[in-house]
């Protein structure tokens, strides 16, 4: 099963993927980690890419719907989980006819509504463990008092360069102007799936189970 978790930053599109993948062998597809790891890792595409990130802004169709080719030929366990693409109409286009290429099909896009206020505060407060990636909220969920991770133990976290309200300002406005679209293109494809993002995780992961089950 193929799906797509849609919604502006701070959401919560990772944490309930990273659930997802931890609890039924699905693959999460982030565009977002694939160009950050493409940016720590200094290649070409990573030093072209940094600048556009910091400001909010949207990287090109062509390099993010490139770096999902590559990763649709591979495995994908239980099915894709894609998080944080397609961001434009011109990458869902482009999603659909890859997974088409690969006989593969999308089951439903899960849009996970939340308001722009709890956005601001979540992104914020927003670290995540530099060895795992779980994410930890400075008010809802913070670092353990002894400084290690509860999911892996590790000791390093970071906070990311676009999490300041600048950069989430313009990525709000992205989303707004390129992305919220895909609601209405799902939408009329059928797929559309609605969940109220603002709750606890458990309750935002169980809206979630019910639509794949
Ligand atoms: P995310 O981790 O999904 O919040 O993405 C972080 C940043 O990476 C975004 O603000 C964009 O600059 C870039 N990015 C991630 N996914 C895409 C995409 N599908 N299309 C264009 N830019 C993207």
């Amino acid at each position: 099963m193929n799906i797509i978790l849609l919604g502006p930053p701070g959401a919560g599109k990772g944490t309930q993927a990273r659930r997802l993948v931890e609890e039924r062998g699905m693959v999460q597809l982030s565009t977002g980690d694939m160009l950050r790891e493409a940016k720590d890792s200094g290649t070409e595409m990573g030093k072209r890419v940094a600048e556009v990130m910091a400001r909010g802004e949207l990287v090109t169709d062509e390099i993010v719907i490139g770096l999902i080719r590559e990763k649709l030929e591979g495995e994908n366990g239980g099915g894709f989980i894609f998080d944080g693409f397609p961001r434009t109409l011109a990458q869902a286009d482009a999603l659909g006819s890859l997974l088409a290429e690969e006989g593969q099909t999308l089951e439903a896009v899960i849009e996970m509504q939340v308001d722009d206020a709890a956005l601001v505060s979540r992104i914020t407060a927003r670290s995540t463990c530099g060895s795992c990636g779980e994410v930890y909220n400075d008010v809802t969920k913070p670092i353990p008092a002894d400084g290690k991770c509860s999911n892996c133990g590790g000791t390093e976290f970071k906070r990311r360069a676009d999490d300041n309200e600048e950069s989430l300002r313009q990525r709000l406005m992205e989303y707004y102007k390129k992305t919220s679209p895909l609601i209405g293109y799902y939408y009329a494809k059928g797929l559309l799936k609605g969940v109220d993002g603002l709750g606890e995780i458990d309750e935002v992961a169980g809206q979630i189970a019910a639509i794949i089950d």
